[in-house]
């Protein structure tokens, strides 16, 4: 397994494996790799010849008051598992090689990036259409797989890779979930023992909400009124949205739709978690972990 620090190296790798004629995959994270990032590198993997992770912190989708500096980060455990997985090369730029000085270029993806986490997290999206872009040019991969965990950040970057015709097919990957539920997260490292048991509250609201649309609800402020006092029930817990919205528009709906998914974000204690599932009966639900 390789690993490339620069955007150079990066592009001379990706030369040589287009002279092969070979297709290459990409899975863009942050680090800190639990089983939902290594279940896109599986994916990645059986797609393509040769798969490319990228462990990059990107600084310009945290605001300010987020937990940038605090992010977990644990390079040496990222690598050992990318190597015993089969991954043949990551990218793990530093920052002055993403942002050099002199760096001035905005990426802006409109609607989508509005609603849900874009109401809380200023400048967040333009901040992760920003980095993949920048990752999308220097890799130039066939495809890249993304998790359904970043919902709304997988329905906006499928709009930029068509928008500016970058040619990247985006896979989508189903959420990972811990056995008992709990969406896997770098994230989850902050919670205690009892704030993890609240952060259960999660899933179990999402799944409620579900089985009340499969026993016929329909009407959308009784399915998060329903999810709301659940994960308010829970200590630690401070809910900052629970909505439901059409999956291709991130818009807000009134009644389920086949399209309709219920999206929180939450702090459990210091931590803030997001999760989602689709509401329509026929979809699967949780996924397996
Ligand atoms: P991150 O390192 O959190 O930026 O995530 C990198 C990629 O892994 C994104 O496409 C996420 O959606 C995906 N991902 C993170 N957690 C999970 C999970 N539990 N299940 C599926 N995909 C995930």
């Amino acid at each position: 397994m390789e690993v490339l620090r620069t955007n150079d190296e990066m592009s001379k790798w990706r030369e040589e494996r287009y002279r092969k004629g070979q297709i290459v995959g990409f899975v863009p994270t942050m680090g800190y790799l639990h089983r939902g990032h290594l279940a896109l590198m599986e994916e990645a993997l059986r797609r393509a010849d040769e798969v490319v992770v990228s462990i990059f912190v990107n600084p310009t989708q945290f605001s300010p008051g987020e937990d940038l500096d605090q992010y977990p980060r644990d390079l040496e455990q990222d690598l050992k598992l990318c190597r015993d997985l089969g991954v043949q090369a990551i990218f793990a730029p530093e920052v002055e090689e993403m942002y050099p000085s002199g760096f001035q270029t905005r990426v802006q993806v409109e609607h989508l990036s509005q609603n849900l986490c874009g109401l809380y997290r200023t400048g967040h999206f333009s901040g992760v259409a920003l980095v993949v872009t920048k990752l999308f040019g220097a890799i130039r991969p066939h495809l890249a797989v993304l998790g359904e965990k970043d919902f709304q950040q997988l329905v906006v970057i499928k709009r930029l890779s068509k928008d500016l015709n970058l040619g990247v097919e985006i896979v989508a990957h189903p959420i990972v979930r811990e056995p008992d539920g709990l969406a896997m997260s770098s994230r989850n490292k902050y919670l205690s023992e009892e704030e993890r048991s609240s952060a259960l509250s999660l899933s179990r609201a999402l799944l409620a909400a579900r089985n009340m649309v499969t026993e016929g609800e329909r009407r959308v402020d009784v399915l998060v009124a329903r999810a709301k006092e659940m994960i308010e029930a829970e200590p630690h817990t401070r809910i900052q949205y629970v909505q439901v919205v059409d999956e291709e528009t991130m818009t807000d709906i009134d009644e389920v739709t086949p399209k309709a998914v219920m999206a929180m974000a939450v702090f459990v204690g210091q931590a803030r978690l997001i999760d989602n599932m689709r509401l329509s009966p026929s979809l699967p639900c949780l996924s397996s972990p």
